[in-house]
């Protein structure tokens, strides 16, 4: 840890040159606001639990905790809580801030450490530390173990979220088998290239695609990863798949959640 040089009376302002944001005078530490951050991500589903706590002075804040759906890292679900936790510690009245992450990486990037591997973390960095402008000083630390209280509110973030997936898959698996009734009524022909559905639509399966309202309208243009992760296939598509002897609605399901964009 580097400190600024000793500042030149008890009561005078710490100067901190630009760049070095992360220095904090002596003087000034033991007024600094805290901000412990932690965060959970379950590997297979994505789903984090994210939380965060902020001390001003003698203040210990209550303790936050969110579900995130889609986290890609524990790098970026410690990030997603950071940016909670800085909302926060913006309308507190505190000017230093000592910021707390358990990932390493995550603060030797907040530091503005090179990480040519982890470019995406990088630049999400690049963007927290520019919305720390209104303090006068932040520090980060690794290693942060966060307490019980602190520890459970996250892992109660993630339950709930694991939760809600599982809930999802479940409705998910009872609309595909709507689906699959009404896939059962399409009559589809041959085409020199291809499948005409209805006399109407072309659908193929590989790659998944229908020219109907149902696929192109809802999801080829679905901007987010995610939001096209939840897709369903169309009648069409499924009547095909029937025909290729793919029947089981989980099957049909994770077919279309892999289909291209
Ligand atoms: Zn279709």
């Amino acid at each position: 840890m580097k400190y600024f040089p000793s500042s030149p009376g008890p009561d005078a302002p710490t100067m901190i040159p630009p760049g070095q944001e992360e220095v904090l005078s002596p003087s000034s530490e033991g007024d600094a606001s805290r901000l412990e951050v932690a965060a959970i991500l379950e590997g297979r589903t994505r789903i984090a639990g994210i939380g965060w706590r902020l001390t001003t002075g003698s203040v210990v804040g209550p303790v936050r905790a969110q579900t995130r759906r889609y986290g890609r890292t524990l790098i970026s679900s410690e990030f997603a809580a950071l940016r909670a936790g800085i909302r926060d510690a913006a309308r507190s009245p505190g000017r230093d801030l000592v910021v707390l992450l358990s990932d390493r990486r995550a603060v030797a990037l907040l530091r503005g450490e090179p990480r040519p591997l982890l470019r995406r973390a990088q630049s999400e960095a690049l963007r927290l530390r520019a919305s720390l402008g209104r303090f006068r000083s932040v520090r980060f630390e690794s290693e942060f173990v966060p307490d019980a209280e602190l520890a459970h509110a996250v892992g109660e973030a993630l339950d709930v979220g694991l939760h809600a997936a599982a809930e999802r898959e479940e409705h998910r698996v009872l609309v595909m088998e709507r689906i699959l009734a009404r896939a059962r009524e399409v009559h589809l022909e041959p085409s020199p290239e291809g499948w005409v559905a209805n006399g109407r639509y072309r659908v193929s399966l590989h790659p998944m695609h229908c020219e109907c309202p149902a696929w192109t309208t809802r999801w080829s243009r679905a901007p987010i990863a995610g939001r096209r992760a939840q897709r369903l296939p169309c009648k069409h598509i499924v009547a095909l798949a029937l025909r290729e002897g793919v029947s089981v609605p989980a099957d049909l399901s994770e077919l279309a959640r892999r289909a291209p964009p």
